[in-house]
């Protein structure tokens, strides 16, 4: 079975705690501080396979967890990072936020991406040194990494795709024109998996065309076979569009071009807009006269027409040429760039829960949902300045703060972020 869309769950590793401890040497009666950091927690990395070509693998697995960092030691020993968890996945692959729909990488090339990332180890005490605080007994544990329900989506990568009704010729055409060897049969689904093909074009140029399996009426409303496979068409630079002209199965080609057209529109706006040519398929059955009236009703609309008889590769280098030179001026494939998280908006600003711990003048806060947020606030930009401090007032972190017995000037240090304390 074809499987080109999964859930999974990942969650990076935690950071290593940081250590307490002071340095012992015999007869030296107390010394400084040395507990070392701890270390980083392993990241969940994303990387492309080309051996793989659906998700398969991932609907009986579906945690991926990375190892904690070490813990810090003392004599200052920092602590180790993990190593990071590297997920494999087929080329094309788009890693979605599950609730949001928000795209968090494309795994579109050879090179890795993080996609959730370790946290941070936590500090050792000798960093809660000061002149007027020599023996700091506490040091901070690690941070969490960061954790995802992610939806996998399968978005083929091809120059060119072939789209039209079952049984018109689409795998036929493409195992002439490359070495893709789709399964050809005369009846309806017979292509149940996406097939790429390379077609070589001579002097070193080719380009990817994929055969997307057959469409069929309310498929973009997600009815029966072809809605999901509609997916792997919205990043082909172009589209060829087969019809049967002889209308070998009595169906009325005019009808099928139309609505197959009026399916891919309905899935995708976009997609309507995508350059097409048309290659009327199957002209041994019919006469010229019927091919030639098809064309002029093609050719109405603004599309090339190509008659061909893929079966013997027939008047198939005119369309092949056709699609060589149109993408020579058509833009690269697509690549999704990551969308960054949203910031959380005023009507989320309410109470939470927060833990305040006063250690020696330094008062440490520390709530999950404060770390989130954290991580989307851009520190150099006074708008998210801004937005930061409501956040820390109307959540009550302020108050909590005040309820510990801070005084102006203390210090607070939530996780990596410090500042003094000022009404
Ligand atoms: P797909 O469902 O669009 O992928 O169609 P297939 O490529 O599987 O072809 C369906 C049937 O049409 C098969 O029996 C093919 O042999 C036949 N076919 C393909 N091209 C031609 C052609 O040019 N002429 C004729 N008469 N039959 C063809
Ligand atoms: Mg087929």
């Amino acid at each position: 079975m074809f499987v080109d869309i999964a859930k999974i769950h990942i969650k990076a590793g935690d950071g290593g705690d940081g250590a307490v401890a002071f340095h012992r040497e015999k007869y030296v009666a107390s010394g400084g501080p040395d507990g070392g950091d701890g270390g980083r927690g392993g990241n969940i990395v994303f990387v492309a396979d080309d051996n793989l070509s659906t998700l398969a693998d991932f609907r009986y697995k579906r945690k991926y967890k990375a190892a904690k960092g070490e813990n810090g030691r003392g004599g200052r020993q920092n602590g180790k990072k993990a190593e990071d968890l590297v997920i494999r996945v087929p080329r094309g692959t788009l890693v979605k936020e599950a609730e949001s729909g928000r795209i968090l990488a494309d795994i579109s090339d050879k090179t890795p991406v993080v996609v959730a990332k370790g946290g941070k180890g936590g500090w050792g005490n000798p960093h809660f040194a000061t002149p007027t605080r020599q023996t700091p007994r506490f040091a901070k544990p690690g941070q969490p990494g960061e954790e995802y329900e992610v939806q996998l989506e399968l978005k083929l990568l091809a120059d060119v795709g072939i789209v039209g009704f079952p049984n018109v010729g689409k795998s036929t055409l493409i195992s002439v024109v490359s070495e893709a060897k789709p399964i050809i049969a005369n009846y309806h689904f017979t292509t149940i998996t996406p097939v790429l093909g390379v077609v070589r074009m001579g002097e070193g140029s080719s380009f990817v065309m994929a055969d997307i399996p057959g469409l069929i009426e309310g498929a973009g409303d997600g009815l029966g076979l072809g809605h999901q496979f509609l997916r792997h068409v919205e990043r082909c630079r172009m589209l060829v569009h087969m019809v049967d002209v002889s209308g070998s199965e009595g169906r009325d080609p005019r009808e099928d071009f139309r609505i197959i057209n009026e399916e891919l529109a309905k899935f995708d706006p976009e997609l309507a807009k995508r350059p097409m040519i048309v290659a009327g398929n199957k002209c041994d059955l019919t006469d010229d006269e019927t091919v030639e009236d098809f064309r002029k009703f093609i050719e109405d609309q603004g599309y090339k027409f190509f008659p061909i008889m893929a079966a013997i590769s027939y008047e198939v280098e005119p369309l092949l040429k056709e699609i060589q030179e149109q993408l020579s001026k058509l833009p690269p494939i697509t690549v999704y760039e990551p969308e960054p998280a949203p910031l959380p908006s005023e009507a989320d600003i309410e109470k939470r829960e927060v833990r305040v711990e006063n250690h020696d003048g330094i008062f440490f806060v520390e709530a999950d949902w404060l770390l989130r947020i954290l991580r989307t606030i851009d520190f150099s930009d006074s708008d998210s300045l801004q937005y930061f401090q409501r956040v820390l007032i109307g959540s009550g972190v302020i108050d909590a703060l005040k309820d510990a017995g801070i005084n102006e000037g203390d210090t607070v240090s939530m996780y990596d972020f410090e500042f003094d304390f000022v009404e």
